[in-house]
C-alpha cells in the first residue's frame, strides 16, 4: 500500500523502515531537504500547510498518517477531503490541544492534574493563586519536549510565566510530585482490534525523555488500570494507529499528563524488545492488516542519543546493544539517535547501560535524574 505520512523526521523514519517489509511505499512531506526519512521513501520538501505539496501528497498515497500532533488543522482536512487520514482528524484535534485532551480524561474518568484554561495575563495571575505553588503553565497547543511550559515555584517565576505567556491561551496545571514516569502504547485496527503493549518507565531531563525501562519495573500492580485507560481513549476517539499515553505515577495511582495519536519515543524499545514494534502494529493499523502480538521479549532499556554521537563501534562492542542513528545534524538538545539494550534478565541490561553511560561523547544519564534500579 502507497503511505503518506507529514512529517519527515525519525517517526518518520522507523515507520517507514518497519513497513517497506510488508509491502508498503512511502512518501513523507517535509520542509527539511535533509529530513531523515528520506532513506525510507521518497521526500516532498515544503512546508506542512503547502497546499499543492499537501494535493501531491495525497494524489501519492492511499492513506495519510503523520509523525506528530501539531499538524495544521486545516492542511489535515485538506488531505483528507481526497484520501483516509488515520488516526483521524478528530484523534488529532484533541491530542493537539491539551484542553480538549483534559476534557477526554475527564470525560473517560482518567485521573489528570487540577487546571485552569486561561487567555488573559489577570486570569493566569489568578488561575495560578487559585491551583498554588507549585505549579506549571504551559501553551495549550505545539508544546514538545518541555518546550512552551514553565515551572512556577516562586513569586518571581509567576511574573516570569505572566511575562511569557500572559497573553495567549494556556493552561495551568498544578505540580504533580510524581514517583515516577511511566506510559503506555495502545494500537487499535479499523475492526476495532487492540493490541497494548507494556507499561514502560520513563526519565525526563529538561523536559526530554533520556532513559525508558521495559517492561516498567515493579509496575505489575499498574498494568490492568494503565490497560483500562488505554482500552477507554482508543475507544473514546473511534482511534485507529498508536495512541501512546504518559503518565505520572504517585502513591501507586496513575494520573494521566498527556497523549499523543502516534508512534512515541518511549516505544522505541519494542523495535528489539517486543514481538511486535510500535511502528510495524502502526502501519498494519492503518493499513488494515491484523494487529501482532506486543509481548515483551526480556527487559530492555532504550537510551536517547542527544546532542552528540559516540561512536558506534564503542556502542555495538556493548553485548545486546541495538544502535538507531536518524542521519540528523548534531545540535544541542537535540534526538540523534538511540540505543536499546535488551536481554533476558534485568541485571544484564543495566550493566550494559552502565558500559554505556561511560562511553565518551554520550549523554546518556544526565546528572540529578534518579535512577530507578529492577529491584
Ligand atoms: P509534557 O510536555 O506535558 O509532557 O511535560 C514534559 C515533562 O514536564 C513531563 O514529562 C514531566 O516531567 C514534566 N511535567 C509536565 N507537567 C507536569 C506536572 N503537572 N507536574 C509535574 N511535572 C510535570
Amino acid at each position: 500500500m502507497r503511505v503518506g505520512v507529514i512529517g519527515g523526521g525519525q517517526l518518520g523514519r522507523m515507520l517507514g523502515f518497519a513497513g517497506i517489509p510488508l509491502g508498503c511505499t512511502f512518501t513523507f512531506l517535509d520542509p527539511s531537504a535533509e529530513a531523515g526519512a528520506r532513506a525510507a521513501g521518497e521526500l516532498i520538501v515544503a512546508p506542512y500547510d503547502h497546499e499543492t505539496s499537501l494535493d501531491r501528497l495525497a494524489a501519492m498515497s492511499e492513506v495519510v498518517t503523520y509523525e506528530f500532533e501539531n499538524v495544521p488543522a486545516d492542511a489535515a482536512a485538506r488531505i483528507a477531503d481526497r484520501v483516509p487520514v488515520l488516526p483521524s482528524p478528530l484523534s488529532l484535534e484533541v491530542t493537539r490541544n491539551r484542553a480538549r485532551e483534559k476534557e477526554v480524561f475527564e470525560r473517560s474518568g482518567i485521573s489528570t492534574p487540577r487546571y485552569r484554561v486561561v487567555e488573559s495575563a489577570q486570569d493566569l495571575s489568578l488561575a495560578i493563586d487559585d491551583l498554588g505553588i507549585p505549579c506549571v503553565v504551559k501553551t495549550l497547543t505545539e508544546g514538545y519536549d518541555g518546550k512552551g511550559q514553565i515551572v512556577v515555584r516562586s513569586g518571581g517565576e509567576k511574573k516570569e510565566a505572566i511575562r511569557r505567556f500572559g497573553e495567549r491561551p494556556v493552561i495551568v496545571e498544578s505540580f504533580v510530585a510524581f514517583d515516577r514516569e511511566l506510559s503506555v502504547i495502545g494500537v487499535r485496527s479499523h475492526d476495532g482490534d487492540l493490541a497494548i503493549y507494556p507499561l514502560v518507565e520513563n526519565v525526563h531531563h529538561e523536559g526530554i525523555l533520556r532513559v525508558s525501562r521495559a517492561p516498567a519495573p515493579r509496575a505489575e500492580a499498574l498494568r490492568e488500570a494503565a490497560e483500562a485507560m488505554m482500552k477507554e481513549l482508543l475507544e473514546d476517539l473511534g482511534h485507529v494507529g498508536a495512541l501512546t499515553l504518559e503518565m505520572f505515577e504517585r502513591d501507586e495511582d496513575l494520573i494521566a499528563n498527556e497523549m499523543a495519536p502516534r508512534v512515541h519515543n518511549s516505544g522505541h524499545w519494542t523495535i528489539e524488545g517486543a514481538e511486535t514494534s510500535q511502528f510495524e502494529n502502526h502501519i498494519r493499523a492503518i493499513t488494515g492488516l491484523p494487529l501482532g502480538s506486543t509481548r515483551p521479549r526480556g527487559h530492555s532499556v532504550m537510551v536517547n542519543l542527544i546532542g552528540a554521537l559516540p561512536l558506534p563501534h564503542d556502542v555495538l562492542a556493548v553485548n545486546g546493544a541495538h544502535l538507531h542513528l536518524y542521519d540528523k545534524a548534531p545540535r544541542p538538545g537535540r534526538k540523534l539517535g538511540h540505543v536499546t539494550v535488551r536481554a533476558d534478565a534485568p541485571e544484564e541490561v543495566e550493566a550494559a547501560v552502565d558500559r554505556l553511560r561511560g562511553l565518551a561523547g554520550a549523554y546518556l544519564d544526565p546528572p540529578g535524574t534518579v535512577r530507578h534500579g529492577n529491584s
